[in-house]
């Protein structure tokens, strides 16, 4: 059996292919496993270095926007799990057009190689901000899309064409929304890892506009363990939403980076809000919970000091990357 992991060398793709290498996954236990990267600035080799000498892993350098290179590698692929994205939403406000051409145009000829060369299942991994933003109660997965950064439109963009490709050809494509993650190996660039390699560095953290904005935290492995689901039981054809973590404002979360390095808020910086930011995310889980077993595992307070302590101590990891984070950052 072959899993192609597109975007494999970013934080969440990795993540997975470290687990499932690593043997967190039984029905995967004997695939060969290939990672199709194109190693932007925010992927990584060294996200992969834990398994690079297996002998059931390969790395691909290549872009999902390549024809030729995708027909290569989707010829042979059992299933898809495609993680490659541009992802971060201040640099979709400062540029818009690699998010549109990667997230929308490389999907698109993900999903037509994926069909041309009968793939058993495409799990297209999006996120929970495709819906918007919710003053109060959670979207289900029939939610209208009504994005608002130029990254969620891109991604919502991905999610339909996933969807069209079921609707018109049959294509045994899944769709995942999942809330915001954190854990290791995430790019000094989001605010977890930026608060914390900053604060590592005695350096202030910049928080957005009156901090109140509300996020849903999971720890990345519950992200990939929903993920494993949808690839193994996911109903062609269906939206599987992923969450459960922990809803936290930008503030209360600011205050638990602050106390778990030793900080105050001293070392807090408020800066202008981000362009039409969206005020709280939150997804209803129901439906991946009853018809999968689904459940997070990963308690907040257990997954943000192990987190903490990862920083810490991969100084090695973070400090070459910081270089690269966003410029007004
Ligand atoms: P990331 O930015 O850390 O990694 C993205 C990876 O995709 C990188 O390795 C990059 O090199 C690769 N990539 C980018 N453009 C490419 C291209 N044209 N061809 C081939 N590879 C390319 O992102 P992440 O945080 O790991 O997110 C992975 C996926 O999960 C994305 O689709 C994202 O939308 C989704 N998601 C992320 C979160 C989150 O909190 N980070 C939450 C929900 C969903």
């Amino acid at each position: 059996m072959r899993i192609l992991v597109t975007g494999g060398a970013g934080f969440i793709g990795s993540h997975y292919v470290r687990q499932a290498l690593g043997g967190a996954y039984p029905a995967y236990a004997d695939a060969e496993i290939v990672v199709l990267d194109l190693l932007t600035y925010a992927g990584s080799l060294a996200n992969l270095a834990p398994v690079a000498d297996l002998p059931s892993y390969r790395f691909v350098h290549g872009d999902i926007r390549d024809p030729a290179l995708v027909d290569r590698w989707m010829s042979g692929a059992d299933v898809v799990l495609h993680f490659a994205a541009e992802s971060h939403v201040d640099r979709s406000i400062t540029g818009a057009a690699d998010f549109v051409s990667t997230n929308v145009g490389g999907t698109q000829l993900l999903l037509q190689a994926a069909l041309e060369h009968g793939v058993g299942k495409f799990v297209h991994v999006s996120t929970d901000e495709v819906y918007g933003s919710i003053e109060h109660g959670s979207w289900a997965e029939e939610h209208p899309l009504e994005p608002n950064s130029p990254y969620s439109a891109a991604k919502a963009g991905s999610d339909l064409i996933a969807r069209a490709y079921h609707r018109t050809h049959g294509l045994p494509v899944c769709i995942t929304r999942c809330s915001n993650n954190y854990g290791p190996y995430q790019f000094p660039e989001k605010v977890i890892p930026l608060f914390l390699t900053n604060l590592i560095d005695g350096r202030k953290v910049p928080l957005y506009g009156d901090g109140l904005n509300v996020r849903d935290w999971l720890h990345v492995d519950d992200h990939c363990r929903g993920i494993q689901l949808v690839a193994e039981h996911g109903r062609p054809g269906e939206t599987y939403n992923i969450g459960g973590g922990t809803e936290l404002s930008n503030r209360e979360l600011t205050g638990l980076l602050l106390e778990a390095t030793g900080n105050d808020w001293s070392m807090v910086e408020p800066v202008t809000d981000r362009k039409g930011h969206d005020r709280r995310y939150s997804v209803d889980i129901t439906k991946i919970q009853n018809e999968l077993g689904y459940a997070p595992r990963m308690a907040f307070t257990e997954g943000i000091a192990q987190t903490v302590s990862w920083y810490q101590q991969r100084r090695d990891w973070w400090e070459p990357l910081r270089a690269q984070a966003a410029p007004h950052r």
